[in-house]
């Protein structure tokens, strides 16, 4: 199947499980995740209707997106970034996935007040024991949800999250309840809303969907394997 059959199928997966959780498919947005992808094949799934695409590095990012600058694509930060790379990121993103630490938070205040622009962004938390993945732990969430309430040019979102990969996709299901359970604990906690849910990859969107997904991030399924 070619890019625009997939993402057909794909949407049509999207409406699917929203109707069985009861909501709205309007409401999730999908996101293709481009990372590895040559313009050519972003052109081609933003023709077919994709109009918010995730890269994962900000050296990736800077040689693809000026290729694309003819296209009103929105990009977003989805991939773990490196404080000396936040320079960069404010000026390509309008959304970055993976806030994780007060550093970072500190910088991205520092360049978004340069560039004077508000950048939006979603706490990135680590549910899964894994040693590998980036995120920050649970019981920090308050602390850098305050810290970013702080900032003038900074503007909070929501939070992201990435589980653990397991065959079974019903055994994710609870790191997506936790995500949303966060969600809420945190917009009672300051008395606001933060909208939005980053959960969900090709193999667990439908149950992340489930679970209150507001952005689904998803390759393989549009592009196919990824080859590096
Ligand atoms: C690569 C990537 C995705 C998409 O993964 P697929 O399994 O190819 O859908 C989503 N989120 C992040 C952070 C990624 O790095």
């Amino acid at each position: 199947m070619g890019i625009k059959e997939n993402i057909e199928a794909i949407k049509e997966r999207i409406s699917n499980a929203a109707r069985r959780a009861g909501r709205d498919p309007e409401e999730i947005t999908l996101l293709a995740a481009s990372k590895t992808r040559a313009p050519q094949e972003i052109r081609e799934a933003f023709n077919c209707g994709i109009k918010v695409f995730g890269e994962n590095r900000v050296q990736e990012a800077r040689e693809k997106i000026p290729a694309l600058s003819d296209l009103p694509i929105e990009w977003h930060m989805i991939g773990h970034l490196q404080t000396n790379k936040v320079k960069y990121a404010v000026k390509m993103f309008t959304l970055i996935h993976s806030v994780d630490s007060e550093n970072l938070i500190e910088e991205l205040e520092k360049r978004a007040k340069k560039e004077e622009k508000i950048q939006e962004v979603l706490i990135e938390v680590k549910l899964s024991p894994e040693e590998t993945k980036h995120g920050c732990k649970e019981d920090e969430v308050p602390f850098l949800v305050e810290k970013i309430l702080e900032k003038e040019n900074l503007k909070l979102l929501g939070f992201m999250t990435i589980p653990p990969y397991v065959e079974n996709r019903e055994e994710v299901r609870p790191y997506f309840a936790k995500l949303r359970e966060i969600k809420e604990a945190m917009e009672r906690k300051f008395g606001r809303r933060f909208p939005h849910l980053s959960m969900g990859m090709t193999h667990d969107f439908e149950v992340a969907i489930e679970e209150g997904a507001t952005i689904v991030r998803i390759g393989t399924a549009i592009f196919g394997p990824r080859n590096y």
